[in-house]
């Protein structure tokens, strides 16, 4: 179900929004386990180690007898890019990151460490240690929730290993292939080069050949996306609203249910209810483009003041009245959201 409902669609470009239920963070919590337990004897801090220990047991719990893990519960699920642009880093970024499954924990500077899986364009973190915040837009919760594939890795030490790493796993294996055994591949590609080039692996190979490399700068400018286009924006750009504020509007609901495909209401009345509950139940702040902001009938001025508190707190803020939108909202303005969902 997983991979019918997010990695599917996904990968067919067919959505960036998707909406998952508990059996998500099910499946996180097993792979991590699974990554964790065969990663073990490789770690060589002991304190890593121990930690490593203790979250697996966590996981375990949580797994077989569906007891939350408690200290090691910030489960991220990344989404990889499909195109790299003209430049990237090494001449393997387009191969590695698009094709390759790779198993392992990662050790960051400041005790900062993670159990990783990599599998095609789908990247699954666990935090074991540290407290930098490293992404935006990407944890999954043991609840039911929604998740963006327009993310962001905020802390550079984590890009740049990722980068270093898909480029010494191709410079490892090319180090240590035999000049015959490299005859023999170079041979076998030049007899089937057509074939191999029609296939995905050829499409990477092509990706990677033609790209100019340039050193790896990360980019520190904040970015964030519109949560009703998705349109990516930069600071200062953009409102932040309220859950309240957000279900008030019968145009937004117009343009979500068009978006979601789900505009006839003979055939999707359940499926509006399931999405209106994922989006209500949402307390964290909503980020509004320059052009969405429109749909709303809102006190733009503050909306533009709660912008910039966000801003400088780097997305760690939350406006008044951010949580339960019901306690902030009349009983007419509820049976409004109601016919909203329902009859339009
Ligand atoms: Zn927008």
């Amino acid at each position: 179900m997983v991979s019918e409902n997010i990695f599917q669609p996904y990968l067919s470009n067919q959505k960036t929004t998707f909406v998952y239920d508990r059996e998500l963070g099910k499946f996180i919590g097993s792979v991590l386990w699974r990554t964790a337990t065969v990663s073990l004897d490789e770690i060589e801090d002991p304190v890593i180690q121990h930690k490593i220990i203790a979250a697996c047991s966590e996981w375990k719990d949580y797994l077989l007898s569906n007891i939350r893990p408690k200290i090691f519960d910030e489960f991220h699920l990344l989404f990889v890019a499909d195109e790299w642009g003209d430049a990237q880093p090494h001449s393997f970024v387009s191969q590695y990151f698009t094709r390759v499954v790779d198993c392992h924990v990662i050790e960051l500077k400041d005790n900062e460490a993670w159990v990783c899986l990599k599998f095609a364009r789908f990247l699954v973190v666990g935090r074991i240690s540290g407290n930098v915040p490293t992404f935006r837009y990407s944890q999954v919760y043991c609840e039911p929730g929604m998740i963006s594939a327009i993310q962001y890795i905020d802390d550079p030490k984590f890009s740049k290993y990722l980068i270093d790493r898909s480029a010494a796993i191709y410079e490892y294996v090319i180090e240590n292939t035999s000049v015959g055994q490299s005859d023999i591949i170079q041979k076998h590609f030049e007899q089937n080069a057509e074939k191999i080039m029609a296939t995905d692996l050829g499409k990477r190979i092509k990706q990677d050949y033609s790209a100019e490399i340039v050193t790896f700068v990360p980019d520190l400018s904040f970015k964030y996306a519109c949560d009703c286009c998705a349109r990516q924006i930069a600071e200062p750009e953009g409102y932040i609203l309220r859950t309240s504020e957000i279900l008030l509007s019968a145009q937004y609901w117009k343009q979500y249910f068009r978006l979601a495909n789900l505009d006839d209401i003979g055939k999707h009345a359940s499926g509006r209810v399931d999405h209106f509950k994922a989006i209500a139940g949402q307390d964290s702040p909503w980020v509004v483009c320059e052009v969405c902001i429109d749909l709303f009938d809102i006190d733009k001025n503050l909306a533009k003041e709660f912008m910039s508190e966000w801003i400088m707190n780097k997305s760690k803020y939350s406006p008044p009245k951010s949580e339960n939108f019901r306690d902030h909202l009349t009983e007419a303005e509820l049976k409004f959201i109601a016919k909203n969902i329902t009859t339009s």
